[in-house]
């Protein structure tokens, strides 16, 4: 389906300069207005098409790699027993002690058919801690990237300045406010998150409420972009396609211009050339090398 979109996108192209080539070899004068502008309409709906597509790119390519789902959070708030619960097996280590996850750790995990990289981060806390202010950085950077972000309190602690700090770190509406420990006598003051974003209750020890904060997570998830079902995923793809579409811009540009049909010709010449090189069609050595090494295969 993918190689039927790109030969759409070609065969506007090869119209454009079908167009053009009437233009310059069979006749004196180049091509009239009326054959301009229909030049011009085709190269923009190219463009319009090749850009859909090529926006697919990041979407699916984080689809395959994984979402990025990130847990922050106080020390002692029940993280780590939280990452273990919501991945299903014992892979971050448990202490009543605080500040005993100093760095990230991942786990793979699928939520509602969407592939997931949990991220458990070091505790937010102030702290002179080398070590732990190091940790704390990376958190920082994992909540930047993160497509949800689990924003995880103890309802059974009272407010406290380290859950401010935690705050302080969250912006954006992908935020899943997570009250743990709801399996013991309830003490925080939660009017104070009611701003945060969505919320919901588990208890990370018992199991309770663990499936819901999957679901409610996976709500969150960014939408994704793909043009009747069809996504890009292939660096290489999303190169031909970048290189069409600035062909067909630049096109479009000298066509407005006023420039010489040749000028023309030759923008179009390279877009198509792009287009064919996705297809497989006229592939050049430095295609072939990547397509070698990306296969594993050897020549
Ligand atoms: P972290 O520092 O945020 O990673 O917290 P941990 O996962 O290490 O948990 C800190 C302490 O809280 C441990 O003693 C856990 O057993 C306990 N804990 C975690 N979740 C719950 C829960 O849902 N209910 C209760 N009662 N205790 C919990």
């Amino acid at each position: 389906r993918l190689s039927e979109m790109v030969r759409a996108l070609k065969a506007r192209v090869v119209k454009g300069l079908a167009l053009i080539e009437v233009g310059l070899d069979f006749s004196d004068q180049d091509i009239d207005q009326i054959s301009r502008q229909q030049l011009r309409a085709e190269l923009g709906e190219m463009v319009a098409d090749a850009c859909n597509l090529a926006d697919t790119f990041e979407g699916t390519k984080r689809r395959q790699d994984g979402y990025l789902v990130a847990m922050v959070g106080r020390p002692n708030v029940g993280k780590s027993t939280l990452f273990n619960a919501l991945l299903g097996e014992d892979r971050a280590i448990v202490t009543p002690i605080p500040g005993t996850t100093r760095d990230s750790i991942e786990g793979l995990t699928t939520w509602s058919g969407e592939a997931i990289r949990l991220v458990d981060t070091a505790g937010i806390r102030q702290t002179d801690d080398p070590i732990e202010i190091a940790g704390i950085e990376r958190t920082t950077r994992a909540l930047l990237e993160a497509d949800v972000v689990l924003a995880i309190f103890d309802c059974s602690a009272a407010w406290c300045d380290d859950d401010r700090a935690a705050i302080d770190l969250l912006s954006g509406e992908n935020v899943l406010v997570v009250f743990n420990k709801v399996d013991l006598a309830r003490r925080l003051d939660r009017s104070k998150l009611e701003s945060v974003g969505a919320s919901v209750e588990v208890s990370a020890l018992t199991g309770s409420g663990v499936d819901k904060v999957k679901r409610a997570a996976a709500e969150l998830l960014p939408v994704r972009r793909d043009v009747d079902g069809v996504g890009i995923t292939r660096e290489r793809h999303y190169d031909c396609l970048s290189c069409a579409i600035r062909s067909g811009q630049n096109a479009v540009g000298l066509i407005d211009a006023g420039e010489p049909d040749e000028c023309v010709a030759a923008e179009l010449q390279a877009g198509l050339g792009a287009l064919g090189e996705m297809l497989g069609e006229g592939v050049e050595e430095d295609v072939l090398d990547s397509i070698f090494s990306d296969f594993c295969i050897g020549k």
